[in-house]
């Protein structure tokens, strides 16, 4: 409970901005119901009055009471439509500000805190999740507030005809409006929680089921897929039931209050009328009037059974808006880099408290102006260099500098601004190829792109599609090669035009020809540049570096020049595959 409190503050306070917005609508939602209850009232005791009187032969004044119900409704039509108007705009303005707000958390824990979650489940958190928290401000924060105030009008009013009425309706009010949304929160506490995690698995298989369609369908396991979707689309549905169940139940309870109210409010005013305390018109004006008041309360209990499901979602959106980034933020300014230099002395590194280290004690010298290539083998932590290196994982031990300072004493963003990377893995956005370069410079003018693609040499390719820079590249860029995507990528860092390039693998899953060609688009990125070349292919370093490291295991096993390791016959000199490659490349 107290928990629950928690949260629902935690949503009060992000809505901070638009609580003006809320009270307008509580004003107005409470103008409309009891609009609402005073249009039937009135009518009650309008019909029942002109009944009377034409019994009685008498004439009765009907301008006054008929202009009243003309008012009621015109305030209940133009009250509910303002009351919406304003509570849905400013909800709408608000979760899109959430989703804003929530992104911008998630940036930070990119990739290290977020390694352990599926893409799919944080896309169920930006939108599905935060969709489901205009729940807590329209159908619980709004309704609540015109609930207290509506009750109040009531059993004020009730109470000047009379105290007993009062008493009965206002305790009737209290169960339907505070005792069955308590109980409705309890029941549906669990399966809300549950129904938000299993929609977000079955969002997770969904996603998995469509990327992974054609090994679904190579290896014969669409059916299994299926059956899996079935299943959990069967236990939401199931759990769906169940909460249906309990809101039939308090609807239905909620309906039972009113007609108590009702009955026994006629029961005492019958007893009123006939000792002439009460006039008879009164008394369906009272009656309706009651019945009318239970609007007031009527959507609460359902409203809190979803509860359960709002302040899950809450939790899971809180879970990572609160979770500490890795790489801690730095509040002064960064130093100014005395040269593009970049030294490692010592780094470990490793990805779990207990594994094992990734880095073990890296020592590496990358000079201004020079080229330095790693090699080793998958898994001996060529990769991990980058990711220290651009403040994407936090180190343990050891100290790295750039630019003669510390790298922890500069702003992450400001070392990626000194830092470009390109890898075999770039990724592409499904969007526009001149989007795709844009994301490297956004202030480039077209000549800036154009020349760019030109040294990375993908300019005639771009300028031969129908659609030139306007080109789609699709879903990761899959209408283009691996080549092509390779260039895009090298256009990306050229246009970034940083002094230091971190090289990953950039030739890797490239035919012969290909990899020739993104090789001559690669030197003229690295012209003027401080670099730092990975691959496990020997081919690749041939002219173009001044010193080969090379990593076993996190740490550096030998380093010098090709010849002067080749010379060494040391394990570089054995790499015999890579040999050929060499002699391929010549
Ligand atoms: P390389 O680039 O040389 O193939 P990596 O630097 O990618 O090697 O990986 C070095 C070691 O760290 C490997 O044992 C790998 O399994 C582990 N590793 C890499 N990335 C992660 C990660 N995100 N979480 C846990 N372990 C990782």
């Amino acid at each position: 409970m107290r928990d629950d409190l928690k949260v629902f503050a935690r949503l009060l306070g992000l809505s901070r901005r638009y609580w003006g917005w809320m009270a307008l609508g509580a004003l107005l939602s409470s103008v409309t119901v009891l609009a609402n209850i005073s249009l039937l009232a009135v009518a009650g005791w309008f019909l029942a009055a002109m009944a009377v009187a034409g019994a009685a032969g008498l004439l009765i004044n009907y301008f006054l009471p008929a202009a009243l119900i003309r008012l009621f409704a015109i305030l209940r039509a133009g009250g509910r439509y303002l009351e919406r108007l304003v509570t849905h705009e400013a909800t709408f303005r608000l979760l899109s500000e959430l989703r804003v707000w929530f992104y911008e958390r998630l940036e930070p824990l990119a990739p290290a805190r977020l390694q352990l979650y599926r893409g799919s489940d944080l896309l169920s958190r930006i939108q599905s999740d935060i969709d489901t928290l205009h729940h807590a401000y329209l159908r619980v924060l709004v309704p609540v507030l015109v609930g207290v105030i509506a009750v109040a009008v009531v059993a004020t009013v009730l109470s000047v005809y009379n105290s007993r009425i009062a008493l009965l309706v206002l305790s009737l009010l209290l169960v339907a409006g505070v005792a069955m949304p308590l109980i409705m929160r309890h029941a549906g506490d669990r399966s809300g929680a549950w129904v938000v995690e299993t929609r977000a698995a079955l969002r997770a298989t969904l996603v998995d089921s469509v990327q992974g369609m054609g090994e679904l369908r190579v290896y014969g396991a669409a059916q299994r897929q299926a059956q899996q979707i079935e299943h959990l689309t069967r236990r939401i549905n199931a759990e769906q039931m169940r909460l249906s169940r309990l809101s039939g139940v308090s609807e239905g309870s909620v309906a039972l209050c009113a007609s108590f109210a009702m009955w026994g409010t006629l029961l005492i005013a019958i007893t009123l009328v006939s000792s002439g305390a009460l006039q008879p018109p009164e008394l369906p004006m009272l009656a309706l009037l009651v019945l009318a008041s239970f609007e007031a309360v009527g959507p609460l209990p359902l409203a809190f059974q979803k509860l359960g499901e709002t302040f899950a979602a809450a939790r899971r959106v809180f879970e990572l808006v609160d979770a500490q980034p890795q790489i801690a933020a730095v509040h002064t300014p960064s130093p100014r880099p005395l040269d593009s230099s970049l030294t490692l002395r010592g780094v470990r590194l490793r990805y779990d408290n207990q594994g094992p280290w990734a880095l073990d004690g890296l020592d590496l010298d990358l000079a201004a102006g020079k080229c330095v290539a790693v090699v080793g083998p998958t898994g001996a932590g060529k990769s991990s260099i980058v990711r220290v290196a651009i403040r994407f994982w936090e180190y343990q031990e050891g100290e790295i500098r750039l630019g003669g300072h510390d790298l922890r004493s500069y702003r992450p963003e400001d070392v990626r601004e000194l830092i470009a990377v390109v890898s075999q893995d770039t990724h592409l956005f499904n969007t526009t190829i001149l989007e795709n370069l844009r994301i490297a410079a956004p202030g480039a003018d077209e000549e800036a792109i154009i020349r760019a693609a030109q040294t990375a040499q993908i300019q005639d390719f771009i300028a031969g599609l129908p659609q030139g820079y306007g080109t789609y590249v699709g879903e990761a860029g899959v209408r283009l090669s691996a080549g092509q995507a390779r260039r895009i990528a090298i256009a990306r860092a050229l246009l970034k035009d940083a002094p230091i390039l971190l090289l990953d693998e950039p030739t890797e899953n490239l035919d012969p020809q290909t990899e020739q060609a993104v090789l001559e688009a690669i030197d003229r990125l690295m012209a003027g540049r401080t670099v730092l070349l990975i691959t496990h292919k020997l081919g690749v370093l041939h002219n173009r570096v001044d010193e080969i490291l090379v990593l076993e295991r996190g740490r550096i096993v030998e380093r010098g020049t090709h010849s002067e390791l080749m010379r060494g016959g040391g394990r570089y000199a054995h790499y015999q595959d890579y040999l050929v490659e060499i002699r391929e490349s010549r």
